[in-house]
């Protein structure tokens, strides 16, 4: 019985009511799946869109019908946001433009999304005694203090150069005309003025740095699901090229590396956050594998061979072909060379088992199936709707 649960220290687990703004997004509907299906809490679910979150309150039968509703409202422009934050236990704010290909060709709306829109919700946090998550990024670290040394430097291959810790790491972005630090500029001194907030206001916060989660319903297949100029995250971009029997484009060489993780893995950690305030709040989180690492060369390797399974399709001969970032994101693109998690604080604060287990690179990228498009997605294909 959801009822008898009990959180870290023992204690039972009282219902809440979540405010959840862009509730319709990759990382909300998993999270509403997850609060619907193992938990009592009630979720007052905003975001412009729904088509993600749809099956968890059509039809109204659904057996946890009374514990979610949806509200349209975009919030850069919206009165009832307020009311609904003063409603809610514990507001999550996941909404904000967070794909790279915006970030050099968009700066404004990624400025405004990321930092001015989220102000509000701050706000009305603070001011009516409301705890907040707020979702941050790992791309507040920027490039690794390794990347500056010489390429044959042994000091590269010292952890000290590269993992990247919440309470120790500086934040390295590049100059201003490289646009592509505008989100985690922006992502940055949302993370500070929240903290302020803490400090002088006694605002109860934690921040989460979310390090390459994966899954269903990430972003889009552009043409399918989402705009046919639109550019996606790595994971639906390599998808539609293998869709269009493309080859993968590896940005720059494909030499940069990420650590994933599985959307349902990270899900877990978030779940314990929400439940556990007392050891989460105050907190900035990282929340990623350290143990999980590819270069995203490696992924579409891995991704190639993955669909080709599933598929039944072969894989082209020349599977991948190098692109130079001017030509794929234009101009303002950088990258960051390398994200590892340093785990200790969420380690030590909520123990999150399932993302420290060291895993072999293929077991956890095995999941990139999970992501590749589904049946119905292939059928629309080969239906037409691709040229
Ligand atoms: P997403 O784009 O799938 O979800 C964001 C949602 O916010 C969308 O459904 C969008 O419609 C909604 N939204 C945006 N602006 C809005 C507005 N003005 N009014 C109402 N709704 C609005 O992104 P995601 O992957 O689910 O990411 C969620 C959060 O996590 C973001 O803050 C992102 O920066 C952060 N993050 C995610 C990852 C990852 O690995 N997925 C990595 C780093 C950071
Ligand atoms: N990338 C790539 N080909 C693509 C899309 C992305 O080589 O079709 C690279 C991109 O340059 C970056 C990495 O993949 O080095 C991850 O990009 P993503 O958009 O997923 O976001 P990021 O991890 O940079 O936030």
């Amino acid at each position: 019985m959801a009822s008898a649960r009990v959180d870290l220290d023992g204690n039972p687990i009282k219902p809440l009511t979540i405010c959840m703004i862009g509730a319709g997004g990759f990382i909300g509907s998993h999270l509403c799946e997850k609060l619907m299906a193992e938990t009592q809490h009630k979720v007052l679910a905003v975001d412009v869109y729904s088509d993600k979150i749809k099956h968890l309150f059509e039809p109204s039968s659904l057996p946890w019908a009374d514990r979610i509703q949806f509200h349209r409202l975009n919030i850069k422009n919206d009165s009832r946001l307020e009311g609904l934050i003063r409603m809610a236990d514990l507001i999550i704010n996941l909404a904000a433009i967070c794909t790279p290909a915006d970030y050099n060709t968009r700066p404004l709306d990624t400025i405004y999304s990321n930092f001015i829109d989220a102000l509000p919700i701050i706000k009305y946090c603070s001011e009516n005694g409301k705890r907040l998550i707020h979702f941050s990024t790992c791309e507040v670290y920027g490039k690794t203090i390794g990347c500056f040394l010489p390429k044959d430097s042994p000091l590269r291959q010292d952890p000290a150069y590269y993992v990247l810790s919440e309470d120790s790491s500086p934040c390295i972005f590049g100059p201003i005309e490289k646009q592509r630090w505008s989100y985690a500029c922006a992502k940055q001194l949302v993370e500070r003025l929240i903290y302020a907030e803490g400090a002088e206001n006694g605002l109860e916060f934690t921040i989460v740095r979310p390090f390459n989660w994966i899954g269903p319903r990430m972003d889009f297949i552009p043409g399918i699901d989402g705009p046919s100029e639109g550019v996606p995250r790595v994971l639906a971009c390599f998808s539609n090229n293998l869709l269009r029997r493309e080859p993968l484009k590896l940005v720059d060489g494909g030499e940069s590396q990420r650590t994933f993780v599985y959307i349902k893995d990270a899900i877990e950690a978030v779940h314990l956050m929400i439940e556990n305030p007392s050891r989460a709040n105050g907190q900035i989180f990282n929340v990623g594998n350290p143990n999980n690492e590819v270069t995203v060369r490696q992924l579409a390797e891995m991704m190639t061979q993955v669909y080709s399974k599933v598929s039944g399709e072969p894989p082209l001969d020349a599977p991948t072909i190098d692109i130079s970032s001017k030509e794929f994101y234009g101009e303002g693109y950088d990258d960051s060379d390398k994200r590892i998690p340093d785990m200790t604080i969420i380690n030590r604060q909520l123990g999150s088992v399932l993302l420290l287990e060291p895993k072999d690179i293929t077991v956890g990228l095995a999941r990139v199936d999970s992501y590749l498009p589904t049946p119905d997605v292939r059928r629309s294909c080969k239906e037409g709707y691709l040229k």
